[in-house]
């Protein structure tokens, strides 16, 4: 995926990816994400976005459900 402000891809870094099946909603990660990327869908579910996630795994550490993954790192284009 590529865009104007990122011509050459998203930097390699890990990436969180929220489980859509055991996410409840309760919304803890996008309370505790530094960088504001975890957004509310229509569903009531949360989703990462991954241009702006940073891989620093807070989501993941303050999820009770265990609905976080974090991806390792990886060269998108
Ligand atoms: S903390 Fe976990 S269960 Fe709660 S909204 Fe985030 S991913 Fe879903
Ligand atoms: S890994 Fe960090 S930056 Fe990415 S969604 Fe989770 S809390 Fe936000």
């Amino acid at each position: 995926m590529s865009d104007s402000a990122h011509p050459f891809g998203r930097k390699a870094r890990a990436l969180a990816v929220i489980d859509p099946v055991s996410c409840t909603g309760c919304g803890y990660c996008a309370m505790f994400c530094i960088m504001k990327c975890i957004l509310l869908r229509p569903d009531g579910l949360y989703e990462v976005d991954a241009e702006s996630c940073i891989g620093c795994r807070s989501c993941k550490v303050n999820c009770p459900f265990g609905a976080v993954t974090i991806l390792p790192p990886r060269q998108e284009v």
